[in-house]
């Protein structure tokens, strides 16, 4: 059996989900289970419907209509009967959603998200499972919350692996035993007690990669809006290049610092198990793609991934001590506490940089809580550029034109924080 995932872009519009139909009438073979994320942009639709019930400021209910509306356009192309079923299943999730909206918030903010934003995986697994079906595709839908089992930790619940694998291996399977096709939700998880979790934004890669684990699956495939794993982001550089193939080590270095590709969650279950994963994309599904896995090939060409909106944090010990293990340790213990993930670190005899996104809420609240104990200075607006395989050549060529700050090497990737000079 194979696992495939299908992102928001593939399933964007209605031309995009008969697209999905037409790859799985042709690929989906022996046993497919199908992941699938929230339509185009939902994800962001219901953060701002979310930010604005909860804060109270803007008008929830204008945003609700909106993404209702995005919906129903989608569903009176894909289903000339206006009779058809699917039309009063979305109409009751949306009630669902207005019920919310008329109470004050049940829960505190994240829990509060995940309760809403999770919707639009529901939403659009009912609208493609229902479109498939009507279309000869017979598949089955089911509710990642019945076996994707996290704690508690909403918007980046931590998954029960060994609860997930048993209900993957009780209830999933014995569902795919008797259809062809599975389709479920990518990014949501439950709880215990049935709260809904989600496991981090673009966290569907990641629920293919997990399903993939837990059934021994011979592969994965991740159908993109690119050709495959290109070694840098079209978003900030010309003339990139596809890569074939790429070893888990590779991958899991390249997302790891910010190939916004694949999430970088998604590697290790796959390496755990050898399990391949092909990048593929959804406008020529039937070109080679990326093959991710246990190959004896190393990255051929320089690899680049270029963050912007980073903060360069430099924490001092305020007595002119030295930087040593136990502050270390209090450093990190803060990193931990207010989930800031470090992109790149160094550190000198008194003090200690970091880099990391540039989130300002959370940036904030950690920032106080150092400067209890530290001297803080801070640099925002500087860009992080991480190359894997580097060469002298290419750092000349994008470092041009900026003032390195911090610089790190190995043997395989060199980081450089940077600003642009004026
Ligand atoms: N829909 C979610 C998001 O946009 C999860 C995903 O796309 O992987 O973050
Ligand atoms: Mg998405």
């Amino acid at each position: 059996m194979q696992v495939f995932k299908f992102g928001g872009a593939s399933v964007k519009d209605a031309g995009a989900v008969k697209n999905v139909s037409e790859i799985l009438k042709k690929q989906a073979k022996n046993k497919t289970v199908v992941v699938i994320s929230a339509m185009g942009k939902t994800t962001n639709s219901f953060e701002q419907l979310l930010n604005e019930y909860f804060y109270k400021n803007g008008n929830p209910d204008h945003v609700l209509q909106q993404i209702k509306d995005f919906h129903f356009n989608i569903l009176r192309e894909l289903f000339p009967d206006k009779n058809h079923h699917i039309y009063t299943e979305i109409e009751n999730t949306f009630v669902e959603i207005n019920w919310i909206l008329e109470e004050s918030p049940a829960f505190v903010y994240n829990q509060q998200y995940d309760q809403i934003v999770s919707v639009g995986e529901i939403l659009s697994t009912k609208i493609v499972s229902a479109f498939l079906n009507q279309n000869g595709i017979k598949n089955k839908w089911m509710d990642a919350r019945d076996f994707i089992k996290t704690d508690n930790s909403y918007r980046e619940g931590k998954v029960n692996y060994e609860l997930s694998e048993s209900l993957v291996k009780t209830e999933l399977l014995a569902e795919l035993n008797l259809n062809e096709i599975i389709l479920t939700q990518g990014f949501i998880g439950g709880t215990s007690e049935n709260y809904t979790t989600t496991l981090g934004r673009e966290g569907s890669d990641y629920t293919a990669a997990l399903l993939a684990f837990f059934l021994d699956a011979e592969n994965v495939t991740i159908w993109k809006d690119v050709p495959g794993v290109l070694n840098a982001d079209p978003k900030w550089f010309k003339n990139t290049k596809k890569i074939d193939e790429l070893t888990y080590h590779d991958a899991i270095e390249l997302t790891y610092y910010g190939a916004s590709v694949i999430h970088p969650k998604t590697i290790k279950p796959l390496q755990n198990k050898n399990i391949p994963l092909f990048v593929k994309s959804f406008v020529e599904p039937n070109s080679e793609g990326t093959k991710i896995g246990n190959t004896s090939r190393r990255l051929a060409i320089p690899g680049y991934i270029f963050k912007i909106d980073q903060i360069l944090i430099s924490i001092q010990p305020k007595d002119f001590s030295f930087i040593a293990e136990d502050n270390l340790s209090d450093i990190f213990e803060l990193f931990s506490k207010h989930s800031v993930k470090i992109h790149a670190m160094q550190n000198s005899a008194i003090s200690f940089s970091v880099c990391t996104d540039n989130a300002t809420s959370k940036i904030e609240i950690l920032i106080t809580e150092l400067q209890k104990q530290f001297k803080v200075l801070f640099n925002e607006g500087v860009e992080l550029l991480t190359i894997r395989n580097y060469d002298q050549k290419t750092i000349l060529k994008l470092t041009e034109n900026k003032t390195i700050l911090v610089e790190q090497r190995s043997r395989n990737t060199i980081q450089m924080v940077m600003s642009n000079n004026l």
